[in-house]
């Protein structure tokens, strides 16, 4: 519980790590619980290197399919991959591993595009006829090779690249150092969560009256992890006009789908700020003809109904609605819903930290159903037919098996 209490000094919230949960049961029926005393192995997933030589092999077999680009470098100086296929006029952007201990999204998006780059089947054509799907596996790679949330940098790194914040009071609320969390030691390694650096203004300038700053005040495209994502996004509403889809894959702690004691395998959302349109969300008022929420609960219901579909009494049932009204403008999916994509979040169980790669095939299936479900969905239109109401009738979280 250590980390929890880290988590809870440092916001009143924070994506994809224990929200204010209390002690999790260690007798569940399901098992698979923390265990302070194990080493969790990561061995099992694609490390950095291994990506970029698969990602080289798949555009090498792909036949012109798979397209290929570093877009960006991150602090430490790793190249950021973006990988691309399809030809539709509709865009779907996806990205793993912001937080570099959740790495079940990298593995999906790999095999995604594998199937998408060399399949000749009639859904692999539609979808690449249809779509244009935009990939950033291990965004943040300088965190996914210390296996940990934070990237790789330090306060002073930042003032080097923006002399105007060496006057700001302090380093921005989003940086770790002097501290363990998560069973990841920032002293004398500090770095930024990268998903709290992003503002729903994409050319917005670092000030330093903005800092420090909190969860539900925008970020400041101080990373360069942060930027590389804004730039690619930025390309892309000038090359088609707008980003149709954003989906952000994460991980979390592990809960229960609300009223049982069924571990959860993955939560959705489609809500990270306030609707512009409402009282709540009047801050935001200047996004409101961009910002479509039916829209995003439409794509969360595909991926809700692809894992449904897939059996009852299955793991795959086992999904639920992450925490819903937040307000986390400086996260990417907060900031780009205000700018008018359909957003979706994948959490799924567990954390590297904490579960390993135990699992890592059925939960690597869960994400990539859902992704399919989405991409699906919005290939043949079904998406929109959906009833965004229904969204609501997923099953809340819960911290405690509920039976
Ligand atoms: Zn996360």
């Amino acid at each position: 519980m250590k980390n929890n209490k880290v988590m809870t000094g440092l916001s009143v919230l924070a994506l994809c790590t224990a929200l204010t949960s209390p002690a999790l049961a260690t007798n569940s029926p399901n098992g698979n619980l923390y265990n302070e005393n194990q080493v969790y192995s990561v061995n099992g997933y694609t490390d950095y290197a291994e990506m970029v030589k698969r990602l080289q092999q798949i555009e090498a077999n792909s036949q012109g399919k798979v397209a290929l680009e570093v877009v960006g470098q991150s602090n430490q100086g790793r190249d950021i991959y973006q990988a691309r296929v399809g030809t539709g006029d509709k865009v779907v952007l996806i990205e793993s591993e912001i937080h570099g201990n959740e790495n079940t999204g990298t593995e999906a998006l790999l095999s995604m595009l594998q199937y998408l780059g060399s399949s000749n089947s009639p859904e692999a054509q539609k979808i690449r006829e249809e779509i244009t799907l935009v990939t950033l596996p291990k965004m943040n790679p300088d965190a996914s090779e210390l296996d940990r949330r934070g990237n790789d940098m330090s306060w002073e790194d930042v003032i080097e690249d923006f002399p105007q914040l060496a006057d700001a009071a302090g380093p921005s609320w989003n940086y770790y150092n002097n501290r363990i969390l998560q069973d990841r030691d920032y002293n004398g390694r500090p770095g930024f969560d990268v998903n709290r650096d992003f503002n729903p203004d994409l050319n917005y300038v670092p000030k330093a009256e903005d800092i420090p700053g909190t969860s539900s005040d925008p970020g400041w495209y101080i990373t360069p992890e942060s930027q590389t994502v804004r730039d690619v996004y930025k390309k892309l509403q000038s090359e088609f006009g707008k980003v149709d889809v954003f989906i952000d894959l994460h991980h979390q702690g592990q809960y229960y789908v609300e009223g049982t004691d069924n571990l959860v395998t993955m939560s959705l959302s489609a809500d990270f700020v306030p609707d512009p349109g409402t009282t709540e969300g009047a801050k935001y008022a200047e996004y409101k003809d961009n910002y479509n929420f039916e829209y995003s609960k439409q794509l969360n219901l595909a991926a809700y109904n692809a894992l449904q579909a897939l059996g009852e009494n299955s793991p795959f049932n086992n999904i639920s609605l992450y925490q819903q009204d937040l307000d986390l403008p400086g996260t990417a999916l907060g900031s780009f819903a205000l700018n008018g994509s359909g957003t979706v979040l994948f959490e799924v169980r567990g954390q590297s930290h904490s579960l390993g790669q135990k699992k890592k095939g059925q939960l690597v299936k869960a994400v990539e159903t859902g992704l399919y479900g989405i991409i699906n969905g919005v290939v043949d239109g079904s998406v929109e037919e959906l009833d965004a109401a229904e969204y609501d009738n997923i099953p809340a979280t819960a911290y405690s098996p509920g039976l």
